[in-house]
């Protein structure tokens, strides 16, 4: 077990796992990767029904879910390959009661010389009771996903009453400085579109930024890529009221942006489906029974938790991750001949 040294800050830094080459986690495409987003669990309390049916699904045995110790290694192998960017997910990764042990394992991995993001995505109904603890574990900053600000399409598109306890969670989450703070609102036709406005009024008010998502052919919903509300829809109608700037230097990150009105507040578009960004993608995901995934619509895996729990040394695990990364796909299908649907909904990708 190697020996954690405090940092100038006198944390505790355990030393990097394996050295590890830096093109390990560069693709045959020339894309480095830098962005690991871990699934802590498929389970979510909310049913939202653009990705689960109303009872929900067979979810992952206790057994199956990768421990915080795993989570931990696996994040220190792919940090010394370079990744610097972490991000938890679920399901709902607060239903899980380990969470702040998870996040403070990989907050371990920054220093103030080579610091890492650190941030989580949820649906914030139990944000107010672990706000505090989460930013004390080291979390840096947090994503939302909020569709609607009235409570009946609340109740009506997740099935649970509880827009209440959102907005509680994003105030606590503002209270003790968890920043930025991203909203996430996926647009679906006829349902929410109506509420584009608002949403940007409500982020300035509160001074959260909004990315609004373009629907992709993923998880409960009947897809059609006719119908989706694209980027230029958005735009469209932001500016009937709002003067947008586009932010330079998108670099690999999902959203476009763009300021209102000057700025400084901004609103995101993530366009996977009119406008791709798979050329400058450097994101792998890791689920929560442990299997790597190099894209969110590819169906290729890497087992990595048997190897994990099978005795395989950090070095082994890293060159399992780097095969997979490796032969990663150019970018998704989505509208082409020879897309397949996922075989795992988002709730068990994580996002
Ligand atoms: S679809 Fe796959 S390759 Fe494209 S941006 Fe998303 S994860 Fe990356």
């Amino acid at each position: 077990m190697e020996e954690a040294e405090p940092d100038q800050r006198g944390r505790e830094v355990v030393q990097p796992a394996v050295n590890l080459p830096a093109a390990l986690f560069t693709d045959q495409y020339g894309r480095r990767h830098r962005s690991l987003r871990i699934s802590i669990i498929d389970k979510c309390q909310l049913r939202c029904t653009y990705c689960m049916p109303a009872q929900g699904l067979p979810w992952l045995p206790p057994a199956k879910l990768l421990r915080v110790a795993e989570i931990s290694r696996l994040a220190r192998i792919a940090h010394a390959g370079g990744v610097r960017d972490f991000r938890i997910t679920g399901g709902e990764p607060l239903i899980r009661r380990d969470v702040c042990e998870i996040v403070r394992e990989i907050a371990t991995l920054g220093t103030a010389e080579d610091p890492i993001d650190l941030a989580l995505t949820t649906n914030a109904v139990l944000l107010d009771k672990f706000a505090k603890d989460l930013k004390d574990a080291g979390l840096s900053r947090i994503n939302v996903s909020l569709d609607t600000l009235r409570p009946e399409r609340f109740k009506k598109l997740t099935l649970r009453d509880q827009l209440g306890r959102v907005f509680a969670g994003l105030a606590s989450a503002k209270e003790v400085g968890l920043f930025p703070i991203k909203l996430n609102t996926l647009l679906m036709p006829g349902v929410n579109e109506d509420e584009i406005l608002d949403l940007v009024d409500y982020a300035r008010r509160e001074g959260f930024e909004l990315r609004f998502i373009e629907q992709m052919p993923l998880g409960n919903n009947p897809w059609n890529g006719s119908t989706i509300i694209t980027q230029v829809e958005i735009l469209e109608k932001i500016a009937e009221k709002h003067v947008l700037t586009e932010v330079p230097g998108r670099g690999s990150a999902p959203a476009a942006t763009w300021y209102v009105d000057g700025g400084p507040q901004k609103i995101g578009v993530i366009a996977s489906v009119t406008r791709p960004f798979c050329g400058g993608c450097d994101r792998l995901r890791l689920t929560a029974d442990g299997m790597l995934r190099t894209c969110l619509f590819s169906d290729r895996e890497t087992d990595l938790v048997t190897p994990l729990r099978s005795g395989a040394s950090d070095l082994e695990i890293a060159q399992l991750m780097g095969l997979a990364v490796h032969e990663k796909e150019p970018g998704h299908l989505i509208g082409k001949a020879g897309f397949k649907l996922p075989k795992r909904g988002m709730s068990a990708i994580g996002g």
